[in-house]
């Protein structure tokens, strides 16, 4: 709720502060539990900012995240480590985010010697082996590194350590985007498959939407640190209405003709957050722009049952 994290620039005389980078900006959402939320929007919109935030891998500068009636940003640190147990992450990078001098078994087993430090090293190696199976990878696999992997084999790694401990939530941060096309499925089916065996409840990155749409029951799309549209899946890919979703959504190729639909053509770059636009942050790139855009910021408002949109077109 009202989620706020600003990033300092430094560099003025005697280091002082000359400003901030508005990663996220004011953003409020929820996630339902057994969903998926998918969160889309091009790089630097903040999406990445926002999942770690929610896991304070970063502090935020105002706003509360709220799980399971417990506001997390403001209870005390450990208190947070306990309940982080129950929310786990899956990072982009499946070459950087293992590390490369730790076996498999050290690198899925680690969180156990975190959280159980009494647990045996023999019952620490079966929960491995299970996890290992669970990811489609073999039991003996344990005692391999992580360069002796291919980068989907990676990925599964990553995905058993984030099991490990039972979370309830699991952030993907872009899961897919460093494979190969080819793959980019099997890690989809496979957390899919997860998902129902274990309850599990997804916040997921992307920018590419086609990979969203997949997973996704809600989609939320963001621009320059604000959420500007949210709704079902179903209702945004087929009525989308704010004109950045358009933009966005006439950019999926059409698989069947391999035909694009009419596109959009979003015109300019995205502008630097650490300047952003007034009024309507899209301002400088929508074709519908009208002068109240350049002046007011539009509300986030619910148009339709469940479907939210920023956008001064709505009010018309
Ligand atoms: Fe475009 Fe105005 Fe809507 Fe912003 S508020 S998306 S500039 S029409
Ligand atoms: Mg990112």
């Amino acid at each position: 709720r009202g989620l706020k994290t600003y990033f300092p620039i430094t560099g003025g005389m005697f280091g002082a502060t000359k400003g901030y980078v508005k990663a996220v900006d004011d953003v409020s959402f929820q996630v339902f539990k057994g969903e998926t939320l998918g969160l889309v929007g091009e790089s630097g919109c903040g999406k990445s900012t926002t999942a770690r935030t929610i896991l304070r891998l970063v502090e935020p500068t105002a706003g509360s995240v709220i799980f399971e009636d417990k506001d997390i940003l403001s209870m005390p640190r450990k208190e947070f480590v306990k309940l982080r147990r129950e929310m786990q992450m899956i990072f982009q990078d499946p070459y950087s985010s293992l590390n490369p001098r730790k076996m498999v078994r050290d690198i899925i087993g680690q969180p156990f010697k975190i959280h159980q430090p009494k647990m045996s090293n023999k019952d620490r190696e079966d929960i491995v082996k299970g996890l290992l199976k669970v990811v489609g990878l073999d039991p003996s696999h344990l005692i391999r590194y992580p360069h002796e992997f291919s980068g989907g084999q990676r990925q599964r790694i990553g995905i058993a350590r984030a099991l490990a401990l039972n979370p309830k939530l699991i952030i993907a941060d872009e899961p897919v985007s460093a494979l190969d096309v080819s793959i980019q499925s099997q890690i989809l089916n496979l957390l899919n498959e997860l998902q129902q065996e274990f309850n599990l409840t997804y916040i997921f990155i992307a920018h590419n939407l086609s990979v969203v749409k997949h997973l996704s029951d809600r989609v939320g799309v963001m621009y320059l640190g604000k959420l500007v549209e949210l709704s079902t899946s179903d209702e945004i890919y087929s009525y989308p209405l704010h004109p950045y979703t358009k933009a966005l959504f006439s950019a999926i190729p059409i698989p069947k003709v391999g035909a694009k639909k009419e596109s959009i053509i979003l015109e300019g770059d995205v502008p630097s957050p650490q300047n952003p636009p007034n009024g309507c942050r899209f301002h400088t790139r929508c074709r519908y722009c009208m002068k109240i855009c350049k002046e007011e910021e539009p509300a986030f408002k619910q148009v339709a049952r469940g479907h939210y949109v920023a956008c001064h077109l709505m009010n018309r």
